[in-house]
């Protein structure tokens, strides 16, 4: 594809950007809105700034360095052969090896992990670790599958990615429907299939590899983040009332970490509904959560049988509920404009995204006209990748940190980004986070494409 013709267009124009951007890549809404949400902070930055406008770097940030699909076939438990397609996108590799989630999911197309993939070029980019990004997946439903089942196809799913994966290369991790279990999984078939124990993906079981922290690191560090935002404006979680949406590894542990900085968690859900606990989601409530969402593998609405005052809520989303802090921690654009107009109304003081780009555009920038503080999910969410490179770190020194060190690695990655972000973001009195995350995650990914070469 020839970039050419935009070399005509004015800088800053976002208009013709995104429209490149979306003939390059048709049929693709959500990789064209992540791109989108990037080109509204770097396009009138890289104008001003000649070395990225004359090389078109951002137009070259769109492409994914490669792409690799590929057929997945695997047994039922009635010894019929089922058939899924399997992804991996290996976005951006210029500033260390690929580095990025897998997700299960029916959602999953080539669109939904383009979309990711850029995103965590970005986000790793800004946890300051030596990661370029990636991520992968498939549109398997894990959802009432046997574990022998979900064994099955995490093994087929190796037996081709094996050969486009390494510890030098690309190191995937979980992500939507893919934890240790299924990490494990893959990781044994790849052992299997190479004859090696490598560090090849993280967020592996304790006793081979995994590193303390690694579970918590998403929701604990994206509560750090939002903490570090509250204090800067001279606030902080004490005492806020918390929603979060999810109940999966970020949202739990988000609810742990908001809990012992003060705060009351009013909310979690899942693609069923919302349960509302008034009186705050403590950590051993959170217990009754993982046994419903981990052992028992049954929806979130078991809750509010178990706990008393907890009632749920069919088909809704926590939003409507009055809060100060809302943590969105399930899935892509979960939070939309009238999410937003509910939360201003209900005097919403900051937003942090858990999940990647739960919010739609049209919801972030209404929050932050607002003035509402919004944390983006590249910064918000980075503490889970973040914990992942130590993992990395970890298996290479082959040696294991204490749980102490890891979280105390994992606050000062947060701190640095939440700095980072400020250094970027400040527009007048209020921090735009979105830019502020934007042009420093962008900084490092184009220097280090221009110093490689690729012009
Ligand atoms: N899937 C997570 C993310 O979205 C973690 C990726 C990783 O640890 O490599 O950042």
């Amino acid at each position: 594809v020839s970039l050419a013709g935009s070399s005509s267009r004015s800088a800053g124009d976002l208009k013709t950007f995104m429209a490149g951007v979306v003939a390059r890549n048709p049929g693709e809404p959500e990789f064209h809105q992540a791109v989108q949400e990037v080109a509204e902070s770097i396009l009138p930055f890289v104008a001003d700034n000649p070395q990225y406008r004359d090389t078109m770097i951002l137009d070259r940030m769109t492409e994914p360095d490669r792409q690799i699909s590929f057929r997945v076939l695997w047994q039922d438990r009635d010894g019929n052969v089922q058939m899924n397609r399997g992804y991996r996108v290996q976005f951006n590799g210029a500033i260390g090896p690929y580095k990025g989630g897998i997700r299960f999911h029916p959602s999953v197309t080539a669109s939904v992990l383009k979309f990711l993939g850029f995103e965590q070029t970005f986000k790793n980019s800004l946890t300051g670790l030596p990661m370029g990004g990636g991520k992968g997946g498939s549109n398997f439903d894990p959802k009432g599958k046997t574990d022998a089942e979900i064994m099955r196809f995490c093994q087929s799913f190796i037996t081709e990615l094996y050969r486009h994966i390494g510890e030098d290369t690309d190191v995937p991790a979980g992500d939507i429907g893919v934890g240790a279990r299924e990490v494990s999984y893959m990781f044994g078939q790849y052992r299997r299939i190479t004859n090696k124990w490598t560090g090849v993906f993280t967020g592996k079981g304790l006793d081979f590899g995994g590193s303390l922290i690694r579970k918590e690191a998403t929701g604990y560090g994206a509560v750090y983040f939002i903490q570090n935002m509250l204090v800067a404006a001279g606030d902080s979680m004490d005492g806020k009332a918390v929603c979060i949406s999810g109940s999966g590894n970020v949202a739990t542990y988000a609810a742990e970490k908001a809990t012992q900085l003060g705060g009351t968690v009013l909310t979690l859900s899942d693609s069923r509904g919302t349960i509302y606990d008034p009186n705050g989601i403590t950590p051993e409530k959170l217990e009754i959560v993982k046994q419903i969402k981990e052992v028992e593998r049954a929806p979130i609405a078991v809750y509010a049988d178990r706990v008393k005052g907890a009632s749920f809520h069919e088909g809704s989303r926590p939003w409507g509920v009055a809060c100060d802090v809302a943590i969105p921690c399930a899935t892509q654009n979960e939070l939309e404009a009238e999410d937003a107009k509910l939360l201003i109304k209900n005097g919403i003081k900051a937003v942090g995204e858990g999940a990647n780009m739960p919010s739609t555009l049209e919801a972030v920038h209404m929050l932050q006209q607002a003035g509402v503080m919004f944390g983006p999910a590249k910064a918000v969410n980075a503490g889970g990748v973040g914990v992942s490179g130590l993992e990395q770190s970890q298996n290479s020194l082959r040696l294991s940190w204490s749980a102490e060190e890891v979280e105390d690695k994992l606050r000062n990655i947060m701190a640095s980004i939440h700095e980072q972000c400020m250094m970027y973001g400040q527009d007048g009195q209020y921090v735009n986070y979105v830019k502020g995350a934007n042009i420093a995650g962008f900084r490092k990914v184009a220097d280090a494409m221009l110093a490689q070469g690729y012009i």
